[in-house]
């Protein structure tokens, strides 16, 4: 990957340190702050325990997409004033559903964070992903705006400069020497770390908005977006600093045409063609021969 290069490259002037001087892409200005939480605010990556099935696919490396679905649990999400469906419902089955239709084309790898109706911590959906070295990540969600009815499409969000610059310390200060990013073993020294990390999460950025333009160029035709379909925000799940990740705003549950179109049959199925195209699209201009 090019990072590694620019990584070497960085290494030899530590005086290049995450501060200042980054050149903001989302408006929000360039200078940085880095301001550490207290570390019982730092959440911890599980190491071990179960890992979700992963579908087959052809080839002989074929890349690995993670769905996760919004919520779930004691954690139900939006519910729809009509009708009284729950987000943690209506993700599970958009993300099964995408999930059903990659797996019959068979091209890439997929797995789901959660299978059934569980409570998964934020960090635990992208630890996860992290662990089975996943190429992608997309968190599937349905929107609420309560104070306007109207408001209606999907939306994409992506990680915001600010927000990655202060999860970069969050991280490097947790993980240390004892994490592997990239496939670049971390340094003792945490100053190093902190460019490690801030470097994969600026790769990860890029590519992570690139599929945004493309998810927006492939379902588009399918499927209705909001007029300014891609935000920037501070998501918890969009912060794995090397796997480029998304957070997927189906449609409003206040809105009446959305939350049934979220909930029906055709909506699932458009949904999930939109969304592998644009995967399939994307592993297609970065591994897949056959594609
Ligand atoms: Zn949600």
């Amino acid at each position: 990957m090019m990072w590694l290069l620019t990584l070497l490259a960085t290494m030899l002037g530590p005086a290049l340190i995450v501060g200042d001087v980054y050149p903001g892409t989302g408006g929000q200005g360039g200078g940085v702050t880095i301001a550490l939480d207290p570390p019982e605010k730092l959440a911890k990556a599980p190491a071990d325990g179960p890992l979700p099935a992963v579908t087959r696919a052809r080839g002989a490396s074929p890349p690995l997409v993670v769905i996760d679905p919004g919520h779930g649990g004691r954690d139900p999400g939006a519910t729809s004033p009509f009708g009284g469906t729950r987000e943690k419902d209506i993700t599970l089955a958009l993300a099964r559903a995408i999930r059903d239709d990659l797996a019959r084309s068979g091209r890439v790898r997929v797995a789901l964070t959660r299978d059934g109706d569980s409570y998964l911590d934020l960090h635990d959906r992208y630890a996860v992903a992290r662990r089975l070295g996943a190429d992608l990540f997309i968190s599937i969600h349905a929107d609420a705006a309560p104070s306007n009815d109207q408001a209606r499409g999907a939306t994409v969000y992506t990680l915001s400069e600010v927000a990655s610059d202060r999860e970069a310390a969050l991280l490097a200060a947790r993980e240390n020497a004892a994490g592997l990013i990239g496939g670049a073993r971390l340094s003792p020294d945490p100053n190093v770390n902190l460019i490690l990390i801030d470097l994969a999460q600026r790769e990860s950025m890029n590519v992570s908005a690139d599929f945004a333009r493309l998810l927006h160029r492939e379902a588009a035709p399918v499927f209705p977006f909001r007029p300014d379909w891609h935000r920037f925000a501070d998501f918890v799940v969009l912060k794995a600093p090397d796997i480029p990740s998304i957070l997927f705003e189906s449609g409003y549950l206040t809105n009446a045409v959305d939350s049934a179109y979220v909930q029906s049959e055709a909506g699932r199925r458009q949904i999930a063609e939109g969304m592998r195209r644009a995967i399939e699209a994307h592993f297609a201009r970065r591994f897949l021969p056959d594609a």
